[in-house]
């Protein structure tokens, strides 16, 4: 079977490597656009504290911090070990002991149903702050064994990796679909033509673009981020949980000093690739306002991504009723990191046949005109608050799953284990 996926971000990625390890003949087109989100995502995995009240969302966010170490344990076996992934905690900080007792008890609901969280402790302000030593020193802390980040643009360039060894083909030019008669013929690119059995757009922010000659239009806004990254000379930050503070905005340690605070989210940006003056200023003043040790950090550099925003929560995984074999992966707003690899996934085998780990009923692209308008309704909601209207753990409303059992069931067999990052972002929704 011939696939062809147009765009190289965490989605089309993960569908690379889940498709060409299948045995599947795959060549992905990538045009490497400024802005593409995956590379200046933070890499927060922490979905248990999201205020989403939409329960498949929240399943399939779950779900996709769930299946980290079993995306690593298939990597490593592909000779793929950079990812910058790791288990590292996340830490919901406060000065404010009922925020702090609310997100506590939301915590310990969601644990009862989500084991990859793993443990849930309450600590003290010098407990917090031993934790990260920038931090101001009255806030307490909840901490998430299971939070953990992953560096964006290492884990697209592993997955690609290794799906070149399962013999893909990775083209970088820009592309166009191809239907005649209703039906998917391929992708041109540079001049080529890439025939296809099937097509995936995985092209985020952009696939609009693509989508619209093909007679499927979906709306997908581009949402600006601005995310800063920083050193701290001489710190071990390798280690340090993800910070969560009240708000929309965190902190993500990787190693080598690095410390990345994020983000803006600025709805209805278009795609105006720019750092500028006031998302600069947003970032730093949050990240010092509950940090001010990041004071003496190093400033070195500003990312810019486009997370890719559908007219709801929840995104589009899976065919396109009005093309035949056409196949569409978008929508992943704030949460594309946490989400994106087991989509790829749950694209793959829906591509190739297989049983779906998850259902897909609620991400359909042609599902009804109730949930577009539900949709719609909390574009609006987002276009009109500006800024994320879901992240804090202090304003949840409550489902619990299963989940992650669900992905543990049918393949966590050969890797038990945990896995990932947390709220922010992620939040979702409107978010992100
Ligand atoms: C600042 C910021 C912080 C974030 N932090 C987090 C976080 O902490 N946790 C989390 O879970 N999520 C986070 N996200 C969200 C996450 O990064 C995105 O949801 C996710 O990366 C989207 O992946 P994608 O593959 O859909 O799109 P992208 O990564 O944008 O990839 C789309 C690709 O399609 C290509 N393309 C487009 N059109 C064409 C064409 N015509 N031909 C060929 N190629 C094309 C582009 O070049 C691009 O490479 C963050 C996003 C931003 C911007």
């Amino acid at each position: 079977m011939r696939i062809v996926i147009v765009g190289a971000g965490v989605v089309g990625a993960s569908a690379a490597f889940h498709l060409s390890r299948a045995g599947a003949d795959v060549t992905i087109v990538d045009a490497q656009r400024d802005g593409r989100a995956t590379a200046a995502g933070a890499g927060v995995l922490c979905p248990w504290l999201s205020s989403s009240d939409d329960e498949a969302f929240y399943r399939l966010y779950a779900a996709g911090a769930a299946y980290y170490p079993n995306l690593a344990g298939l990597l490593a076996e592909a000779g793929e070990t950079d990812l910058g992934y790791r288990r590292c905690g996340a830490l919901l900080v406060s000065a404010d002991a009922e925020e702090l007792d609310w997100s506590e008890r939301l915590a310990l609901r969601r644990q009862t149903h989500a084991p990859a969280m793993g443990a849930v402790r309450r600590l003290s302000p010098p407990e917090t702050r031993a934790l990260f030593p920038p931090l101001r020193g009255d806030l307490g802390g909840i901490f998430i064994e299971g939070g953990a980040r992953v560096d964006g643009r290492r884990l697209a360039a592993a997955l690609l990796r290794a799906a070149r060894r399962h013999g893909a083909a990775v083209v970088q030019e820009h592309a166009t679909v191809r239907a005649t008669g209703g039906r998917v013929t391929g992708v041109e690119a540079g001049g080529a033509r890439y025939a296809a059995d099937a097509v995936l757009v995985c092209a985020g922010a952009w696939a609009m673009n693509l989508l619209r000659p093909l007679q499927a239009h979906r709306v997908v806004q581009p949402q600006r981020g601005q995310i800063v990254h920083m050193r701290l000379e001489g710190a071990d930050t390798g280690a340090w949980p993800i910070i969560l503070p009240p708000g929309a905005h965190y902190l993500v340690p990787f190693e080598d000093g690095r410390v990345v605070a994020g983000a803006t989210r600025e709805t209805g940006s278009g795609f105006d690739y720019r750092v500028t003056a006031g998302g600069q200023a947003e970032v730093l003043a949050e990240a010092l306002k509950i940090a001010p040790g990041l004071g003496a950090a190093t400033l070195v550099e500003t990312r810019v991504g486009f997370r890719p925003i559908g007219p709801g929560v929840r995104p589009w995984l899976g065919w396109v009723p009005e093309v035949d074999g056409l196949a569409i992966g978008n929508g992943l707003g704030a949460a594309g990191l946490t989400i994106g690899p087991l989509a790829g996934r749950l694209l793959a085998d829906l591509v190739t046949g297989q049983g779906s780990l998850l259902d897909l009923a609620p991400f359909d692209p042609g599902r009804g005109q109730g949930a577009q308008a539900e949709g719609a309704a909390a574009l609006r909601q987002a276009q009109a608050g500006g800024q994320d209207s879901t992240t804090r753990a202090g304003r949840v409303c409550c489902f619990l799953h299963h989940t992650e059992q669900l992905v543990g069931i049918r393949d966590h067999q050969t890797r038990p284990g945990d896995h990932s990052e947390g709220h922010t972002e992620s939040s979702p929704p409107a978010s992100g």
